[in-house]
């Protein structure tokens, strides 16, 4: 029996595009993913814009069919399309990076709670329901709870309204909450204490949460897990400190090393990482992903099989893997070595030297 409170395995999801000139295209947005969320454990899905982690928050939330593959909760398949349940709505929330967009604004806070404990709790009065929103701000550490329940969204700063969001999210007792770059749009000075208080909620609740983020350093402060996504594949997941410590892919060294790190010598410039577009720096297509390994335009260590060929995945005792030839030729010591800098393909035919 698994563990896992809600899993996607294998899935994908392509979205047909038509373009100014009438001519559809497939966008592969998502491509061969797994995960598993288990309960009272943080899971960060790490990647740049367009790497597909929201379209993969997306599919769990059931806001996309997957065009393939599977999710589970408890175990069991979901039911698809428009037979999706009330249970499962209930049992996974999901949290949107803009806390003004999620909330009704012609409404107050007290409706915007009470919608949600209607919608889920049709056995409660509303002397309960009253009470349930009180206990909800306080959780959400808004208080007095009672000068909230009366504001509209507009008289709320960014902070206060994602923790109403959050409290909405927990009016309806999930036991998964996907947090879509929940703190991004959202001043620097709150994002610490807003990240507390995921983590303290994720850990009273026993909770499973998936946290999706473009910034490595706050899913190290945050998560258990990290799973690095790249132009709508994983390429690399493990326990948190495995991952930023001994990164096993390039490009999780290139997000690692671009993420500020008072502790190192010298940081690095994003720019300077991950080049302009001028130099192969920029993403690729989604429509014509590169063959082989994806990563393979801007990959220092690309060789001539990742032009080509799917890398395998290694996977070591503790679980983490990578997907990646450099392991496959015995050349792993290269990510460890190497300070990743502007892509300089290497020009050898095979194996680095
Ligand atoms: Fe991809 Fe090859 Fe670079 Fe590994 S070495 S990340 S397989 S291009």
């Amino acid at each position: 029996m698994s563990d896992a409170v809600l899993e996607a395995i294998d899935v994908s999801k392509h979205f047909t595009v038509t373009g100014a000139v009438g001519r559809s295209a497939t966008v592969r947005a998502v491509e061969g993913a797994s995960i598993r969320l288990v309960p009272g454990r943080v899971t960060a899905v790490v990647g740049e814009s367009g790497s597909g982690k929201t379209t993969l928050a997306r599919m769990l939330a059931r806001f996309y069919e997957p065009t393939s593959g599977e999710i589970l909760l408890d175990g069991r398949p979901v039911a698809t399309g428009r037979n999706v349940d009330k249970a499962y709505r209930k049992a996974v929330q999901l949290i949107f990076q803009d806390p003004f967009g999620s909330l009704n604004p012609l409404h107050r806070v007290r409706h915007n709670l009470d919608r949600a404990l209607r919608l889920h709790q049709s056995a409660t009065t509303r002397g309960e329901r009253e009470q349930q929103m009180i206990d909800l701000l306080e959780r959400v550490s808004l208080s007095p709870a009672r000068d909230f329940l009366d504001k509209f969204p507009h008289e709320l700063s960014g902070g206060q309204r994602q923790r109403v969001v959050i409290a909405r999210a927990l009016a309806v007792k999930p036991r998964v909450l996907l947090g879509d770059e929940p703190i991004s749009m959202l001043d620097v000075s709150i994002r610490l204490e807003m990240l507390n208080l995921l983590n303290r909620l994720c850990r009273e609740d026993g909770l499973a949460m998936l946290y999706i983020t473009h910034d490595i350093a706050s899913a190290r402060y945050l998560c258990d897990d990290i799973v690095v996504m790249y132009a709508g594949q994983m390429v690399e997941a493990g326990p948190k400190d495995e991952v930023i410590s001994r990164p096993q892919h390039p490009y999780t060294k290139l997000l690692v090393e671009s993420s500020p790190d008072p502790h190192r010598a010298t940081n690095l410039d994003r720019d300077e990482l991950f080049g302009t577009a001028d130099d192969l720096g920029e993403p690729p297509s989604l429509i014509e992903p590169p063959e082989g390994c994806r990563f393979h335009p801007r990959c220092p260590f690309a060789m001539e099989r990742c032009r080509t060929e799917t890398p395998p995945r290694t996977v070591q005792p503790d679980g983490h893997w990578a997907d990646c030839w450099l392991h496959e030729v015995g050349r792993s010591d290269l990510i460890a070595d190497t300070a990743m800098t502007a892509p300089t393909p290497l020009t050898s035919t095979e194996e680095p030297a």
